[in-house]
């Protein structure tokens, strides 16, 4: 079953089992079936749920595939002149992390996720089509932030991470559009550059966690790379494209027992930045199916800050991250849920 919104694909991928689930035996209860997926209830096996999906990556899925069906046509589309997110969604542990970033190692670098690859990908083809028309010229940006809480910080400015800065304001410009004022954008002209400043701002994010409370689970993280392409001799022929590649804060249903004061208001922001993204990636989809609704851009941080980059001619990647054994059913069942919604 596939999309009938072209712009709007979504994409599961389930890891393998990891060391704390085989250790205890867990069954598992996902299973990759065609083009969709199935669930079943442990407590009940009456109790099957059936999904149809873009994309299916199962727990063999390689790196690179998932590169080949979501991140590729993410970067062709750039070049092309249109905005693209990609978003990971998924409970804690899921794989958010693995499938964008992925871990360093593996045969020929293997484990790299998306955002390497994109990195790569993205200046080899500037450097192909500088070579082929000189009259082409690239620039790329790149910003990288954080939403903890409602609040935006600058990952790449030092001085404004959490817990020291303020937090930046979203502001609306009448040329510029939506922008966030004050966010560092950096020129980037090598893959070197670029990886350099996304792991100084991965170590940024890591900075004010602890042990106890894994900041970067709950916040969601923006890498936004921005490509403009101008054609000396065609001045009409200029482009530009952004190119946002977001891990979202783990969407499992946090546990207000025991969790007060900023805890508590943590977990129900993370719950309402989640639903107000899924709320404005359904009614996009009514719109492209040429129906007449409000798409509500205003209602979370994240929607707001991306909302020249989602509906239109925009194309929007959704890759829910999922756990295939039988503890995770309740959670694993909502992001299904929440993934079919965006079709
Ligand atoms: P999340 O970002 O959703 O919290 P992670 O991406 O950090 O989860 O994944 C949790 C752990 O599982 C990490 O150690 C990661 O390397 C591993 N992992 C996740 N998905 C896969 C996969 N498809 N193949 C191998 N290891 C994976
Ligand atoms: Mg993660």
């Amino acid at each position: 079953m596939s999309n009938p919104v072209e712009n709007i694909r979504v994409a599961i991928r389930c890891r393998g089992f990891n060391e704390k689930e085989r250790k205890a035996g867990d069954k598992c209860i996902f299973s990759v079936e065609n083009e969709g997926v199935c669930l079943v209830n442990p407590e009940n096996p009456t109790d099957v749920h059936r999904f149809g999906f873009d994309h299916v990556f199962g727990p063999e899925a390689q790196q690179h595939e998932l590169w080949d069906q979501v991140g590729k046509p993410a970067l062709d589309k750039a070049f092309a002149g249109f905005n693209t997110t990609i978003f990971a969604y998924g409970q804690t542990g899921s794989g958010k992390t693995f499938s964008m970033q992925g871990v360093q190692g593996g045969a020929d670098g293997e484990l790299a996720g998306i955002i390497p690859r994109m990195n790569e990908a993205l200046f080899a083809r500037v450097g192909a089509e500088t070579a082929a028309n000189p009259d082409i010229h690239f620039l790329v940006t790149c910003s990288y932030f954080e939403i903890y809480n409602e609040v935006v910080y600058d990952l790449l400015d030092p001085d404004n991470r959490k817990n020291k800065g303020a937090g930046l304001e979203i502001r609306e410009h009448t040329v510029l559009g939506i922008y966030v004022k004050g966010l560092q954008e950096m020129v980037v002209d090598t893959p070197k550059k670029l990886q350099a400043l996304i792991d100084q701002g991965m170590a940024s994010r890591t900075v004010g966690s602890t042990a106890m409370n894994d900041t970067s689970s709950r916040s969601h993280s923006v890498l936004s790379v921005k490509l403009h392409q101008r054609d000396a001799s065609d001045a009409a022929r200029s482009t530009f494209a952004k190119l946002n590649l977001v891990d979202l804060a783990g969407s499992e249903r946090q546990k207000s027992t025991g969790a007060a004061g900023a805890r508590l208001r943590e977990g129900a922001n993370i719950n309402k930045s989640l639903s107000a993204l899924g709320n404005v990636i359904n009614a996009l989809v009514e719109v492209a199916k040429g129906r007449k609704v409000f798409v509500p851009y205003r209602n979370s941080k994240l929607t707001r800050v991306l909302q020249e980059s989602l509906g239109g001619n925009s194309l929007t990647a959704m890759l829910a991250a999922v756990s295939p054994a039988a503890c995770n059913f309740a959670e694993t069942l909502s992001t299904l849920q929440y993934a079919s919604r965006a079709k």
